[in-house]
């Protein structure tokens, strides 16, 4: 079934009316007829099952008859705290780590990024936002992952990220994603940073560690960014998100 958010002031009562981009999108892109059935979110962590009852040029408005939590939300909390890269390696990290399971993208400025700009324009917001809304929908989230304005990785460590907190580093002394969180307690909250092309300096990773951060390999392989944001949110799910 088709999955769709809105906002929760789309819904009264049982009735819903959808917003004109997703109108368009039932009429003339997937040309569904009064009585489909479709599911829509409320970024609430619930979902409705929707019957269709008018698709006109006018509206498109559906009834739900049924509403149940999602039971797709990873059971851990993870903030992706990600070195801002070349625009299309950035915006596959969030496309793909919606998928995998981020709940919280964090855009990082370090010393290395190829991007320094902290202000981004409102349309590559609203881009990001598309992307990261387009993901959910497509891998059955409960909730959109939310997107923070950029920081630099000082502001980032000063406002004290949840613990426990992860920075991937290629010359890290052997500790792994497993050997941090595999024993004791399953956390609710993780945070996970990554580097840029270039990677962190050396002084950035100190500051982390002094902040709290564990230094972590992802192994033998020098990964790239984009790959290395990837696959240790992977191993974060894998070690903590309950199937
Ligand atoms: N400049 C580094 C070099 O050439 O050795 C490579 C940086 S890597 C392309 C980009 C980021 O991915 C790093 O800052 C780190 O966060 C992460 N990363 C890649 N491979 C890793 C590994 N084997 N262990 C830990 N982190 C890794």
């Amino acid at each position: 079934m088709h999955r769709f958010f809105v906002a929760p002031e789309c819904f009264a009562g049982d009735r819903v009316v959808l917003p004109e981009q997703i109108a368009h999108q039932i009429r003339k892109v997937l040309r569904l007829r009064a009585g489909a059935a479709i599911v829509v979110l409320d970024n609430t962590g619930c979902e409705y099952e929707v019957l269709l009852r008018q698709v006109d040029r006018q509206q498109v408005v559906g009834e739900a008859v049924a509403k149940r939590p999602c039971p797709n939300e990873p059971s851990v909390y993870l903030t992706l705290y990600q070195a801002l890269m070349k625009r299309d390696k950035f915006e596959w990290v969030l496309q793909k780590g919606t998928e995998i399971g981020v709940s919280h993208f964090v855009p990082l400025v370090t010393q290395r990024s190829l991007v320094q700009d902290i202000d981004i324009k409102e349309g590559k917001q609203l881009r990001w936002e598309k992307i990261i809304t387009e993901a959910a929908e497509q891998s059955r989230r409960g909730c959109i992952p939310s997107l923070h304005p950029p920081q630099t990785l000082a502001e980032a460590l000063a406002a004290q990220p949840p613990q426990p907190g992860l920075i991937a580093w290629e010359e890290a002394d052997g500790l792994t994603i497993r050997g941090v969180l595999g024993d004791g307690e399953r956390p609710s909250h993780v945070s996970l940073f990554i580097g840029p092309e270039g990677g962190f300096a050396a002084e950035e990773v100190a500051a982390a560690q002094e902040a709290g951060l564990k230094a972590v390999t992802l192994g033998k392989r020098i990964l790239r960014a984009e790959t290395a944001a990837l696959v240790a949110s992977a191993l974060v799910m894998h070690e903590l998100d309950i199937i």
